[in-house]
């Protein structure tokens, strides 16, 4: 008999673990700002470098961790947001899977500071490859900084396969549009190459909106509000005359989380029925409240896939509450007499 079953050594799991949760520059930008947020930031300043392939790096002012947590939260399965598998259906963070600092740092630099409040010092951790290079005490703000350096320095292949800046940095900006606009409550600005390419003061929904999309945006917003049982609906979609070519304003958050559903954009397309002409694509930003125990969104690890447990009536409340807000805004149908 020959026994040849080993247990992987942790760097190598984490770093298997990262090929889910990283894909790109754009998927620490996500998991660090959730982190943020999660950690009661009112101000969040991003700052990438070369489209993330250098640097990238989050500033917030939450509320920090003790020195022994700042060590513990690089180890894989390490998280203070749930305690039991019970705690998923009553998920009011962003993060529970305690995978993504410990995935980061198996594939890059990372640089932490962080202090809480009521301590005098906090500690700043150097850690590559999984590896922790060195701890110390700092003098540093309340609040926590992450700066990851050299991204996929240790997996030549990934690298090699990103993309060129600018489609790094769309999906960078993409990241961040969705995280800011689901938390207008809060201050974000983003800094590229030294340059500031947003600045989102702490505002409205419909502020928060104007300010990422532009002030052209306000006059064709039109509210949407619904509370039933099951759902609250809540939020803008564009007139009809503004639809656009492209899908590039198209939000659902449920929960503050955003998320992708081919299905509930159909709910959307069905209203805007006979009001667009064809090829174009409505504008939505809605945020959709329901029972977190009528959803599982644990069934991807980058968490933008939900599953509802009956996705039919949502469908069904969207789909008339777009109607009937589009409706109260007496909208005419666009007659295409030039095709
Ligand atoms: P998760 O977010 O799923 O818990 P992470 O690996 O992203 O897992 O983070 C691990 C833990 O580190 C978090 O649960 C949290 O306690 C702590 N942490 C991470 N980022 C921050 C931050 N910016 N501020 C305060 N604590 C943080
Ligand atoms: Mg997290």
């Amino acid at each position: 008999m020959a026994d040849i079953i080993q247990l992987l050594p942790d760097h190598v799991a984490n770093q298997i673990a990262a090929g889910e949760v990283v894909q790109r520059p754009a998927s620490v930008v996500k998991e660090l700002l959730e982190n943020a947020i999660d950690a009661g930031s009112t101000f969040i300043k991003l700052i990438i470098k070369d489209a993330g392939k250098t640097l990238i790096q989050i500033i917030d002012d939450g509320k920090g961790m003790s020195t022994t947590d700042a060590r513990l939260s690089f180890e894989r399965h390490a998280t203070s947001k749930i305690r039991s598998a019970e705690d998923l259906f009553s998920l009011n963070t962003k993060g529970f899977r305690g995978e993504a600092l410990a995935s980061i740092a198996a594939i890059a630099h990372v640089e932490l500071k962080t202090k809480q409040e009521q301590d005098e010092l906090g500690t700043q951790i150097e850690i590559e490859g999984s590896e922790i290079k060195s701890q110390e005490v700092v003098v540093t703000p309340k609040g926590t900084s992450i700066a990851v350096k050299h991204l996929f320095f240790n997996i030549p292949a990934r690298r090699n396969f990103l993309k060129s800046n600018n489609v790094e940095l769309r999906h960078i900006i993409d990241e961040f549009h969705r995280v800011s606009l689901a938390h207008p409550d809060i201050s974000f600005t983003m800094f590229h190459n030294g340059s500031e390419s947003f600045n989102l003061p702490k505002s409205n929904y419909r502020q928060r909106i104007v300010n990422i999309f532009g002030g052209k945006t306000n006059e064709k917003l039109v509210p949407v509000e619904e509370e039933t049982e099951v759902l609250k609906v809540s939020g803008f979609v564009g007139k009809p005359e503004f639809s656009r070519k492209t899908r590039t304003e198209q939000f659902f958050f449920v929960n503050n989380r955003f998320i992708k559903s081919a299905y509930l954009n159909h709910a959307i397309n069905a209203a805007f029925e006979g009001l667009m002409k064809d090829g174009s694509h409505p504008s939505y930003f809605l945020n959709l409240t329901v029972d977190p125990k009528t959803i599982d969104i644990n069934i991807h690890p980058t968490k933008t896939e939900i599953k509802f447990d009956d996705e039919h009536t949502l469908y069904a409340i969207l789909r008339s509450s777009v109607k009937h807000s589009l409706g109260q805004f007496n909208i005419a149908p666009v007659l295409d007499f030039d095709r």
